[in-house]
């Protein structure tokens, strides 16, 4: 039986879009379908947390995002006594480093995001086609048909894959009656975007005059003229979101008749939960993002999570339907799974702290230090000085042999592998998919400053074979090299031709 695409998304989100942006510049047939006729209009996910920025910078938009959102402004809290105190929502000392060129969450309204990620996709060539409903599906061993729905009528697509990024509500996941256990953490809120005056653009506004259930926060969306306000209510009952209501909530908690809603462009009420989808994949059938797994707001977690569920995703679909062996799709659930059940703890613990009005963003909410350090992709015994298979790989400043300016991340930018080799004594064959780049005086890249010696630990003769998705998946010594890839590239790629390069019989290049 024909295909009419390779891999079907179902759901426009943050998600759905970052595996399309990422199958369209591999090359992969797909489309992309959302239930609604127009895109999302929400604030919702406003936080872009620093490897989200660093992933965003590899499918060729994160400046366009900096430049429609901008920093997290300070917090401000005021008391009943009529004073306030401000603090920052992150540490004061969160710098750029060399090996971590994001330090801070960007700020951008989800609506915003989505729109950066949607015009990407049509530089790339692709939309997604609003308006279009899965409304279900079935699944043998070479593909997945599915019903479609729209204006006109009902479709069959018949896919290789099917990836859910419908959401929390996730039609995927009921439909493979993947169980989804957790908990209800008896908390509604409600989330509302809004033109409003008396208060200032400067500081993210939190009033907290009495318990916790009475709080309130305002937050100036950046790239907008826009406030987000956020307010737990009660468990039950009919929320006023008019502006009026909006006016009366913030004056009955703030004790101010001088802060006035204007209008109201989105609001939602909804009530947190921390749950995680027992399985992320059923033969051809995956799920990505909200649907795998919901948790409070608390941390700015859930859009990120999201993207990097379908950055992982992406190259392994890519790289199966181009012919690697189908067992590297189990590593996607074996890598992801564990990393939402942490992130369900931390943004659990979190809105505790918000609870208290002590909550913080440390360092674990900026997602730079998860990786796969278990997963069965490492090559065993790849333990470095500093770095280890399984690890983010680092970014670290240097220059091209010609004399210009670059980085690892320019390097690694793009959907292939790389090859890393520091000083080494003779280069491998070329291999189809795996960019191998020499470093030190007198090959490609200068390590000037010294910034790749340092941050990875790297030793004259080492090799480090860099996913994809920028973690490290193997570190070699130059004695038996090209047996080990042997050995291993032929589990993640297609087909590992490899390719003397002509006239090279070893020695420095
Ligand atoms: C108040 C609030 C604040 C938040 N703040 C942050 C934050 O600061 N940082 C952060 O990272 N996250 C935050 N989040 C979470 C974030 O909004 C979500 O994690 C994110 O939207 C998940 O993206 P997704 O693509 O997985 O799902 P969604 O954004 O829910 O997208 C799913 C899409 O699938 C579509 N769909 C559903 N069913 C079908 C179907 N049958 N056929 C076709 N299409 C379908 C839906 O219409 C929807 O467009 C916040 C959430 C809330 C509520």
């Amino acid at each position: 039986m024909s295909f009419d695409t390779d891999v079907l998304i179902s759901g426009a989100g943050a998600a759905g879009l970052t595996l399309a942006i990422d199958l369209a510049r591999r090359g992969v047939s797909f489309r992309l379908i959302e239930q609604n006729a127009q895109p999302f209009s929400g604030s919702r996910g406003k936080g872009i947390q620093p490897r989200t920025m660093e992933i965003f910078e590899d499918l060729g938009f994160v400046d366009r995002m900096a430049a429609a959102g901008g920093p997290y402004p300070p917090l401000c809290q005021y008391r009943p006594d009529g004073t306030h105190k401000v603090s920052l929502l992150t540490e004061a000392d969160v710098l750029p480093t060399a090996a971590e060129p994001y330090a801070a969450p960007l700020m951008l309204p989800q609506f915003a995001t989505e729109a950066v990620m949607r015009e990407r996709l049509a530089e790339l060539g692709h939309h997604p086609h609003f308006g279009t409903r899965l409304t279900g599906f079935e699944q043998d061993a070479h593909g997945v048909t599915a019903r479609i729905e729209q204006e006109s009528g009902e479709q069959v697509v018949r896919a290789r894959f099917l990836v859910g990024t419908d959401g929390g509500r996730s039609f995927v996941r009921h439909a493979l009656a993947i169980d989804f256990p957790g908990e209800a953490l008896g908390v509604r809120a409600i989330v509302a975007d809004v033109r409003l005056e008396g208060l200032d653009r400067s500081a993210w506004h939190r009033f907290q005059f009495d318990s916790p259930a009475t709080q309130v926060m305002i937050c100036p969306l950046a790239g907008t003229d826009l406030f987000q306000i956020q307010a737990p209510v009660a468990l039950e009952g009919e929320i006023d979101l008019s502006p009026a209501g909006l006016t009366a909530l913030i004056g009955e908690r703030t004790g101010r008749a001088d802060i006035i809603v204007r209008s109201v462009s989105w609001s939602s009420v909804y009530a947190m939960s921390a749950r995680l989808a027992d399985r992320y994949r059923i033969g051809r059938v995956f799920i990505a993002g909200d649907a795998a797994h919901v948790h409070p707001p608390t941390g700015g977690q859930g859009l990120n999570t999201s993207v990097q569920d379908a950055y992982n995703l992406g190259w392994k679909l890519a790289s199966v339907l181009a012919g690697a062996p189908e067992a590297l799709l189990d590593s996607y659930e074996a890598e992801r799974r564990p990393i939402a059940s942490n992130m369900l703890g931390l943004s659990t613990r979190l809105l505790g702290e918000a609870k208290q009005g002590t909550m913080r963003r440390d360092r674990e909410a900026r997602q730079l230090d998860l990786g796969y350090r278990g997963s069965s992709l490492n090559v065993p015994g790849s333990v470095g000085g500093k770095v280890q298979a399984g690890d983010r790989a680092p970014d670290a400043p240097c220059r091209g042999q010609a004399g210009q300016r670059t980085r690892l991340f320019t390097v690694f930018q793009g959907p292939h592998w790389t090859l890393l080799g520091y000083q080494p004594h003779d280069r491998p064959s070329a291999i189809a998919g795996v960019r191998i780049v020499t470093i030190g005086n007198g090959y490609e890249l200068v390590d000037e400053d010294g910034h790749i010696a340092e941050t990875y630990g790297i030793e004259p003769g080492q090799w480090i074979l860099v996913r994809p998705d920028g973690y490290i998946a193997g570190i070699f010594p130059s004695d038996g090299l090209e047996a080990q890839l042997s050995r291993y590239l032929p589990h993640v790629l297609p087909s590992t031709r490899t390719t003397r390069p002509e006239g090279h019989e070893g020695g420095k290049r």
